[in-house]
């Protein structure tokens, strides 16, 4: 169905990455013909993924059941990331809106933060949703530097920072000591917070790596020592396996970190990566959203379920 594609393959740096590999198993190119891929989510009720191609304004839908790619949503409101809420409902983040939104059931959509202390946010970037309910977010000012990925505009609030909504929408910043605060994601058991800092690209000389915080049942973050530096661009957005193993994006590909920070592999894809998801019915089927097309890779590793008990 796919053949072997060029620039692909994989990079073990440490003997401990093959055990993550099946031996025959290649990236196959999903799809081709988006400007900017970012924000992929698994929807494992429907076996589909949806992600974002934020400069066209869209959401697309890839069917796992017959390999189909669709328009999701159109306009999208330059949407970057996504992800699933505990009741397996969307939640995403939107540059032009600047602004976080889940949508309902019944296809509304509820806005659940735009503004923090009376000052609109940035362009929201990442999300992800605690087994508490509680909604993290980074709001880095990607969409509103320029008009390609949303309105250009001043920052109100002035910064960059990470936010948390509580399950009863009150809004609190959980830290406010990032350049251009990213990707983000739990461990396993969601005693710790990994989020990336790509000041890099806007700031020469500045941070490229992901920091690892505590998390307190208070709903706070202590800690934030750098846990590891990329060494190819910048680490965007990234999953992690139940092994705690981190699966981040670069600028060769799909860097694997163990759970330790060490990079002890790359798969390598022809074009830079913005973000990465597991899905597949056993969420050992890693979706990478490489600049212009969607990827796919079977590993011998299992995503955490956003949806997990
Ligand atoms: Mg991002």
């Amino acid at each position: 169905m796919y053949g072997i594609l060029d620039g692909t393959g994989f990079e073990a740096l440490d003997p401990q990455f093959n055990d993550c590999l099946i031996g025959h198993a290649r990236v196959e190119r999903l799809w081709t013909g988006a400007r900017w891929s970012e924000g992929p989510v698994w929807f494992a009720p429907g076996r589909y993924l949806l992600w974002s191609d934020i400069p066209n304004n869209r959401m697309l839908r890839f069917d796992e059941t017959d390999g189909s790619v669709s328009t999701f949503r159109q306009p999208s409101q330059n949407a970057n990331g996504h992800t699933v809420d505990r009741q397996g409902r969307l939640v995403s983040c939107e540059h032009l809106t600047r602004r976080v939104t889940r949508t309902e059931f019944d296809g509304s959509i509820t806005v659940i933060a735009d503004s923090f202390e009376g000052k609109r946010l940035n362009s929201p970037n990442d999300v992800v949703v605690k087994s508490d309910g509680s909604i993290w977010f980074t709001d880095p000012s990607y969409g509103i530097l320029m008009d390609y990925e949303g309105d250009r505009a001043e920052s109100e609030i002035g910064a960059c920072h990470v936010y948390r909504v509580a399950p009863s929408g009150e809004i609190t910043r959980v830290a406010d000591d990032y350049v251009k605060p990213n990707g983000l994601a739990f461990s396993p058991d969601e005693s710790h917070l990994y989020i990336a800092d790509t000041g890099v690209t806007h700031t020469p000389g500045g941070p490229a790596h992901i920091r690892k915080h505590r998390v307190h049942a208070d709903g706070t973050l202590s800690g934030g020592a750098v846990f590891a530096e990329c060494t190819s661009g910048v680490f965007d957005g990234f999953r992690l396996d139940r092994e705690g193993r981190i699966w981040s994006s670069a600028a060769d590909g799909v860097h694997c970190l163990a759970p330790s920070g060490e990079l002890i592999g790359k798969v390598l894809i022809p074009e830079m990566v913005g973000n990465v998801c597991f899905g597949g019915a056993k969420l050992n089927r890693l979706f990478i959203c490489g600049t212009t097309s969607l990827y796919s890779v079977f590993l011998n590793v299992n995503g955490v379920s956003p949806l997990r008990p």
